[in-house]
This record gives structure tokens, C-alpha cells and sequence, in this order.
């Protein structure tokens, strides 16, 4: 078995099939997979569709957890990641993670857990209060495997470009795997989250974060039409009612919007002086803006067209097989360190056992 030059920096993120791809994932993580992907100095780069995790909290939908599986690698092929480049694969393709998962479990703590604000608000969101699955909250112990099961120790901290609401994952990774080095021996790298400069895109509707599970965003493969629609739909300025009235660019959704997806900033900062002004109306600029987003997506929807669902399925097993050949190797070095190696005589360093407190 051949594994891809091991000193070059590694690179693993994912994404959840609960839904098509849209712009938040976009602007806050696809873009700079992209660029990862694209460097004269190549990157160990691979993406995870997180069919286990989405399960977490739609185990009751088991069709459309398969189904956006798919929907996600047509997406990735439609945005330019190069399955010459990039392995992609498909998280319960790969049961040593499940095994890594349930080690780390006993690393980290039930009240640390409750205390990760991305996983709070959406057990918030999804009014899971009551009948909270322990699978959902433990959903960032399982990607503390995701990623640590992929680093090799000559290329340093495995870089995850990840919106916003994923650092706090990343904080408890991190903890994990300290904890997991100063137990049983200096076997796991850190994790470093690369962030885009919107690292967290609004919903049209100008509440939440731009997200699959709130239908409150504009997907990759939106048509024109439904484009239009979503963008004229678009939380603006309730105060704004006459052309001629003052209106507010801070929390307004166009300008949001603009900002992140505008090629041409000088033309938008004279939009935001003159709306603050008076005198501009939101239909020049929900034009301008559906301008703009068509000449990103229009692209994308016709390459999504030309991929077919046999070939996205065949590029996905074959990215499990070797992604989890690759997990497989580090899984050695993992038992081995934990004592789970019984073809191994016991190691006996004591230094390898210190108390470690949680
Ligand atoms: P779900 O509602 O099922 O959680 P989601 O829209 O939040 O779906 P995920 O699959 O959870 O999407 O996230 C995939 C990646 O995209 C993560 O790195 C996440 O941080 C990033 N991301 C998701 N939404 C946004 C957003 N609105 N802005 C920037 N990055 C985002
Ligand atoms: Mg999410």
C-alpha cells in the first residue's frame, strides 16, 4: 500500500448530509479547500461526508441521510475539488473511527460536553431539551476521531478550514488529544481551524446562520429562478419603506451578502453610503446582488449537471478505501499505546501513566 507524501501538511474537513451545500459553506469552508487544494505546494487533503453524524440527529430519516450523501460529492465536483487531488469519503465507510470515538469517550467530560455553545444553541434550535440523543451531544467527541485519525507526526498540527461555529469542536479536540498524549505516550497531532474571512454567513432571513436544517438558505445548486426568489426574499431594512428614507446597512442582509460575495468592493461601499443617505431603493440593489450571485452559481449549476450519480458513488468508495487504509495504519500506533495490543508484550515505561484529572 502507497500513502500519499507524508510530510506534506494534512488537510481534513467534512460536512454533514442533512441537506445541499449553500453558500455559508461557501464562503466560510469550501472556498478555502479550494485554495488548499490548488497550492503549488500540494496538501494531504481529504473531505468527509458525515453520514454517522448527521444520524445523530436524524436517525429518524435514515433515506435522506443516504440520499444528501450523494447530493454532497455532486456538489464538491461542481465547485472544482479534484478527486485526483482530494480524497473523499464517507464517515461509517470507516468503523475504526466508531472504535477511536469510544477511547475518547472516556477523555472528556459530561459537563464540558453541555458546555460547547454551538452544540447548546442547536439543542436549543432543534427543541431537543427534553429528549436530548447522547449521540447528538457527544457528536464532537466523534469528530476529535474524525481528525485525529488522519495526522502523521512529521506534518504538524492537521489544518480543518471550518466556519465559525466549529472552533468550539476544535477547542475540545485539542483537549482530547492533549489528554490522550499525556496518558498513554505522544501519538496524536492537534488540530489547527482555518477560517475564511466570512466565517459565518447569515440566512436570508437574517436571524440564524445560514444553515441546511433552517431552510434559510441559497444552495449551490439553486436555479435562477429560485435564486431570484430567495434574494428578493431577503431580510433587509424594515425601516426602509420609501426610496428616499435613510436605511440601515448594519444587520441589513444585501449588504451582508454583498460583502461576502461582491467582486467589486469600491461599487459596494458607494451603495452602502448612498442607502444610508437616502435615495436607493432595495430592488436596484436586490438586482445588483442577484447579478452577482448568478455569475458565482450559474457555473456551478451547469457542472453539477454533467456529473453523474455513478461516478460521484464510485469516487466516494473508492476515497473510503483508501482514506480508511490510512486510518487503519494510525489505529496500530493507537493500541499499541493503549495497552490493546495483544500480539505486544506490555509496555512497562511508567512515565507512560500519569494521573491525568479531567
Ligand atoms: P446542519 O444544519 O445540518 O448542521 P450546516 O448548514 O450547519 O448543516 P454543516 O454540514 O454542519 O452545515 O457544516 C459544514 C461546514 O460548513 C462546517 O465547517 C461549518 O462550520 C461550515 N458552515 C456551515 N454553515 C456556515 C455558515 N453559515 N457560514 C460559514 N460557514 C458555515
Ligand atoms: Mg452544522
Amino acid at each position: 500500500m502507497t500513502f500519499k507524501n507524508p510530510c506534506k501538511p494534512v488537510v481534513l474537513t467534512g460536512d454533514r448530509p442533512t441537506g445541499p451545500l449553500h453558500l455559508g459553506h461557501y464562503v466560510g469552508s469550501l472556498k478555502n479547500r479550494l485554495d488548499l487544494q490548488n497550492r503549488t505546494q500540494p496538501h494531504d487533503i481529504y473531505i468527509m461526508v458525515a453520514d454517522t453524524q448527521a444520524l445523530t440527529d436524524h436517525f429518524e430519516q435514515p433515506n435522506l441521510v443516504r440520499q444528501c450523501t450523494l447530493e454532497l460529492v455532486k456538489d464538491y465536483l461542481a465547485i472544482g475539488i479534484d478527486p485526483e487531488k482530494t480524497t473523499m469519503f464517507i464517515q461509517s465507510q470507516i468503523p475504526e473511527l466508531c472504535e477511536l470515538t469510544t477511547y475518547f469517550m472516556n477523555l472528556v467530560t459530561v459537563s464540558r460536553l453541555e458546555r460547547n455553545p454551538t452544540v447548546k444553541s442547536e439543542i436549543q434550535q432543534k427543541g431537543m431539551q427534553e429528549s436530548l440523543p447522547a449521540g447528538f451531544l457527544c457528536y464532537p467527541v466523534s469528530q476529535a476521531a474524525d481528525i485525529s485519525a488522519f495526522g502523521l507526526p512529521e506534518s504538524g498540527n492537521i489544518l480543518v478550514p471550518v466556519g465559525q461555529d466549529q472552533m468550539p469542536m476544535i477547542e475540545i479536540s485539542n483537549e482530547i488529544v492533549r489528554r490522550f498524549n499525556r496518558l498513554y505516550g505522544p501519538c496524536l497531532q492537534e488540530a489547527t481551524g482555518v477560517l475564511s474571512p466570512t466565517a459565518r454567513l447569515m440566512g436570508i432571513d437574517g436571524q440564524n446562520k445560514a444553515s441546511k436544517s433552517l431552510n434559510n438558505a441559497i444552495y449551490l445548486k439553486d436555479s435562477k429562478d429560485i435564486l431570484r426568489e430567495k434574494v428578493f426574499q431577503m431580510y433587509t431594512d424594515p425601516g426602509h419603506i420609501h426610496v428616499q428614507d435613510p436605511g440601515k446597512v448594519e444587520g441589513n442582509m444585501i449588504f451582508h451578502y454583498l460583502d461576502a460575495f461582491a467582486p467589486d468592493q469600491e461599487q459596494v461601499h458607494a451603495f452602502k453610503t448612498h442607502y444610508e443617505k437616502g435615495g436607493l431603493g432595495d430592488v436596484v440593489l436586490k438586482k445588483y446582488l442577484f447579478s452577482v450571485l448568478d455569475d458565482l452559481l450559474a457555473p456551478i449549476v451547469e457542472k453539477r449537471h454533467t456529473v453523474r450519480d455513478q461516478d460521484a458513488m464510485e469516487i466516494l468508495m473508492e476515497g473510503s478505501k483508501q482514506a480508511r487504509q490510512r486510518v487503519q495504519e494510525k489505529m496500530k500506533h493507537v493500541r499499541a499505546a493503549m495497552q490493546l495490543d495483544y500480539s505486544k508484550p506490555m509496555a512497562t515505561d511508567p512515565g507512560l501513566h500519569p494521573q491525568v484529572s479531567l
